[in-house]
């Protein structure tokens, strides 16, 4: 076989690429091509990086890093093969340098670049920190309850309740969707917060666990950008009772067990399980907790009826025998004295 040569330098060639050696082909290619310093935009308060025109959430830097370099990338649009690898190396706070390392072909002809840049990170503000910072809100919460003071265990449910729901929504990538400012008053908690759409979710998660009602009520704010701009208050009533809390619902005696839509709890009298729409019931009231349950002495138990010791007369009274009572003729047990009588609890 004759040697071949290439027809650009002369030399002796096996192969050719565009019809010269290899050498000749890539001296003029160039693989990839890389600005020497590059920028990044990063939230100081909260880490959501500026990209493709937007804040995003907060991501590891080194992968924001990463991501800044990839994208400043200029490739041979014939290039194949590509092998990249970006090593970055923190300078100080607000410098990378990235090594690139690429090996790829070209028409078939392998290729390799070395290369560094760096990245610098200008700390800015994102939109929503400074949202935030200037006291944006958007709607309000108030947690209170139906005729009476909710409980701090209630209160404390709540508000993990709406922080769990801020943070998923913020997950999502809903940005506006924060707790801007949680005041507590001595009726209940009031929530600021950043987006109409958050206090409504916060509202819905709450019932859901509770019970309960809301009123929303729009205030006209301003305008922007010639639109209307509405703060909305949304009215969360928790349900007037409470787990534990011994009603008279109708003419039955119940200890509560869940109260919001339906009322559910156990019938004192009979020891059966009850269960009713709350607007259903006509006459409803509350006549003490299970707090203000005493111990009493069983003294005779009849079968349909029994009796007990009035703690506070130690008079003999006649109540009804609710199904779940397991005690005997001796045993203390627990009875709560109410308006309506005295009623063993379970
Ligand atoms: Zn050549
Ligand atoms: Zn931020």
């Amino acid at each position: 076989m004759p040697d071949s040569f290439c027809p650009k330098c002369g030399k002796n060639a096996d192969i050719f690429y565009d019809n010269v050696c290899k050498n000749c082909f890539i001296k003029d290619k160039k693989l990839l091509e890389c600005p020497a310093i590059l920028f990044s935009k990063i939230c100081p308060v909260c880490g959501s990086v500026y990209k493709r025109g937007k804040w995003s959430a907060r991501e590891e830097e080194r992968e924001t890093i990463i991501e800044c370099v990839n994208e400043s990338l200029k490739l041979d649009n014939q290039v194949s093969n590509l092998e990249l690898t970006l090593s970055p190396k923190q300078l100080d706070y607000s410098r990378y340098r990235v090594h690139i390392d690429a090996k790829a072909k070209i028409k078939g002809a392998p290729l390799e670049i070395e290369q560094d840049t760096e990245v610098r990170i200008s700390w800015e503000t994102c939109d929503t920190c400074s949202r935030i910072a200037g006291g944006y809100f958007e709607g309000i919460v108030q947690i209170r309850a139906e005729k009476r003071i909710p409980t701090k265990e209630e209160l404390g449910k709540c508000k993990d309740i709406a922080e769990n729901v801020s943070n998923r929504s913020q997950e999502k990538g809903d940005r506006l969707a924060f707790i801007a400012k949680t005041e507590e008053l001595g009726e209940g908690v009031d929530l600021y917060v950043g987006s109409i759409k958050l206090g409504k979710q916060i509202c819905r998660a709450i019932i859901e666990v509770f019970g309960g009602k809301i009123t929303e009520s729009p205030k006209l704010v301003g305008q922007k950008n010639g639109e209307d701009l509405y703060r909305i208050t949304y009215a969360l009533r928790l349900p007037e009772f409470v787990r534990g809390d011994i009603i008279s619902a109708d003419d039955k005696v119940i200890e509560v067990q869940t109260c919001g839509k339906h009322v559910s709890g156990i019938d004192l009298e009979t020891g059966k399980r009850f269960i009713e729409n709350f607007n259903d019931l006509m006459d409803i009231k509350k006549l003490g907790s299970r707090l203000d349950a005493v111990s009493a002495v069983l003294v005779a138990d009849e079968n349909k009826t029994i009796q007990v010791l009035d703690p506070e007369t130690y008079e003999t009274v006649t109540v009804k025998r609710p199904d779940f009572l397991g005690a005997e003729a001796g045993d203390e047990i627990k009875v709560i004295k109410t308006t309506k009588g005295i009623y063993v609890l379970p």
